[in-house]
């Protein structure tokens, strides 16, 4: 079985680029362009050597032995908590950037939910003199002053979105307008592997240095470049993308991907779109989606704000029809728990999207010999609030 893309964008029945006519011209013409451009020498020299020396990678591989004692198996944490700005999105934006320039564009647009794709994007605008415009809804900017503030001081305008429920889908839907307007000039930076194609290859190719530097890695601490299992978590899929994808096709490396089952899967407020959605069509890729008997979009909740989308990318859809990869689902309280225990015995906050990866470890039974690479997608400072907002519930006394 062959996991990745095929030349239309399709994994198994799901994927593609399903968009209106206006948009058809620009998607096109990124569809064309950015497997050459990714390819040429300038590129991967530009690329490479920004993730080295702005984002500060190769990220760590850390042996976590405290963690591995109380889980009975050899546990890494790939820190992608560790990039500049904090978080693995900015692989992604670089790459994307980059690429923007190349197709001599001027002007950069994103939509972001909570401010993490926003902050990442504007930080790449200004690092690159390119004009910013980040779309968000007014009931995130009300949530998210701090990442607005930042926006605004790398120099991107956050444009205020007053429609539906005045979140991530709403500012989706304004930046899809933005571009349809302005076709010539403007590229949209979409922040996970979502969208129609070329999106979710092209960021899960970004993101993929992830699994490379696993690959190299483990071989100089274990002396074999695979692990036996791959944990990461699942929003849109970007980070899990690119921790499983030099490995998609190599069975003996079992996958698993962690959503977020928010209050509980049966609760009706949660983020767990591989387990309750159904197929259907969102932000121009078939997929999974989490709607309503008549094919509205339910609202998902979670409480880690880089989860709450109510897609998933293709690739795992795919990779989960398939059953290529397990899918877990993580609770709110699963998620808290696991952020407090590593922060215990490691000495690291993690993101709380990051704790629903790390929940899973105390799902599964694994043998002492087992290699087990984590990704860590991000760090807590972001989450402190909700953090102190649990802490007597959490907190392990001294
Ligand atoms: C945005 C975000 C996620 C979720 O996005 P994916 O595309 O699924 O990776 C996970 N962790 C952190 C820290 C994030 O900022």
């Amino acid at each position: 079985m062959n996991y990745h893309a095929d030349q239309n964008g399709y994994y198994g029945i799901f994927g593609g680029a399903y968009i209106p006519e206006i948009l058809h011209s620009n998607v096109e013409k990124l569809r064309d362009a950015y497997l050459r451009i990714m390819n040429e020498e300038g590129f991967k020299k530009e690329f490479h050597g920004l993730l080295r020396d702005y984002v500060g990678r190769p990220s760590p591989l850390y042996f976590a032995r405290r963690l591995s004692e109380k889980y009975g198996a050899r546990i890494y944490l790939k820190r992608e908590d560790l990039n500049h700005t904090g978080a693995h999105k900015i692989n992604n934006t670089i790459g994307q950037i980059l690429l923007a320039r190349r197709m001599g564009k001027l002007r950069i647009i994103a939509e972001t939910g909570a401010g993490q794709h926003g902050v990442a994007t504007a930080t790449v605008c200004a690092l690159m003199n390119m004009q910013c415009v980040v779309y968000m809804g007014e009931t995130d900017i009300a949530r998210q002053a701090l990442n607005v503030r930042k926006m605004e001081m790398l120099g991107a305008e956050v444009r205020p979105v007053a429609s539906g429920n005045k979140t991530l889908k709403d500012a989706t839907n304004e930046a899809i307008r933005d571009w349809c307007c302005n076709p010539s000039d403007t590229h949209y930076i979409i922040g996970s592997t979502v969208g129609p194609h070329p999106y979710p290859d092209m960021v899960a190719r970004f993101q993929s240095v992830i699994s490379e530097e696993i690959g190299q890695q483990l071989s100089e601490h274990e002396g074999r470049d695979h692990p036996d299992y791959l944990i990461a978590c699942v929003g849109g899929g970007s980070n899990a993308a690119g921790t499983f994808y030099r490995y998609l096709n190599d069975e003996r490396v079992k996958l698993i991907a962690v959503e977020a089952a928010g209050r509980g899967m049966e609760t009706g407020e949660s983020a767990a779109t591989i387990h309750l959605g159904r197929e259907g069509i969102i932000h121009g890729s078939r997929t999974l989606v989490m709607q309503t008997e008549d094919g509205q979009i339910v609202e998902p909740y979670s409480i880690s704000a880089g989860l709450d989308y109510p897609g998933i990318g293709p690739i795992h859809a795919n990779l989960s029809a398939a059953r290529r990869a397990e899918v877990l689902a993580a609770t709110d309280d699963e998620a808290l728990r696991a952020a407090f225990e590593l922060t215990a015995i490691e000495g690291i906050i993690p993101a709380l999207e990051s704790a629903h990866a790390l929940a899973a470890l105390a799902m599964k039974t694994f043998r002492p010999h087992d290699v087990v690479a984590l990704t860590v997608s991000g760090r807590g400072d972001k989450d402190m609030d909700t953090y102190l907002a649990h802490f007597d519930k959490f907190n392990r006394r001294p």
